[in-house]
């Protein structure tokens, strides 16, 4: 048994013997990326060596300047350089409409829609009690304060249509309708299961439009 696959063990041995390389430790920082494994982060990282170098550079310095420059919008929790985004600067926004997403490719598609004018709210995520995400992970305390500012008078859900999506639009419905708020979802143009991110601008204007009042 001792003896068994001699020939693995001394591969490991001198494996763990050799200093890594700079090819390696590229490939290994590309898996940070959703959904790339070893075979395809190699893959990338060779890309990048053999055939556009320059882009290499370029893609280093965006991703430095953007880890050390974006933070979260104060207001409206989304992806800015700045303290208050311009969005939620704007005065051609109705601040008496505040539109809660997932993410912050969420608000940019109700954006592409053109058919909404007031202001946002990006969670940075959703409920999830089966992966130890609940209100306090994502900090819905935050959005509370900032829904029930005084201005705020319509909360428009528009979480995802997965069951993840719904059960947090129902939580945040409950939270924000005991307080006062007129609060709505979606119409049901978008799929069952849907995800923003993947539906049409028109069906989104449409789901919008067609928003259903909760708790009434
Ligand atoms: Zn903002």
């Amino acid at each position: 048994m001792s003896l068994a696959n001699p020939r693995s063990s001394a591969l490991r041995s001198v494996g763990a013997a050799v200093p890594r390389s700079g090819m390696d430790e590229l490939a290994q920082a590309l898996r940070s990326l959703p959904g790339v494994g070893p075979k395809a982060a190699q893959r990338m990282a060779l890309y990048l060596l053999q055939h556009d170098r320059d882009g290499a550079v370029r893609l280093a310095e965006a991703l430095l300047h953007a880890a050390k420059t974006v933070r979260h919008c104060e207001q409206c929790n989304t992806f800015t350089e700045e303290v208050v985004c311009s969005l939620c600067r704007s005065d051609k926004r109705d601040p008496s409409l505040l539109c809660v997403v997932e993410t912050p490719a969420d608000l940019m598609m109700i954006e592409q829609t053109q058919a909404y004018s007031g202001l946002y709210y990006v969670l940075m995520g959703r409920l999830s009690p089966l992966d130890g995400i609940g209100p306090k992970e994502i900090r819905l305390e935050r959005l509370i304060k900032r829904a029930t500012d005084g201005v705020v008078k319509e909360a428009v859900l528009a979480t995802n249509f997965t069951n993840e999506g719904e059960a947090t639009a129902h939580y945040i419905g409950e939270l924000l309708t005991a307080r006062g708020l007129k609060v709505s979802r979606l119409a049901r143009g978008v799929p069952v299961g849907g995800e923003l991110e993947y539906v049409d601008s028109g069906t989104l204007a449409q789901a919008l439009r067609e928003r259903r009042t909760l708790g009434s």
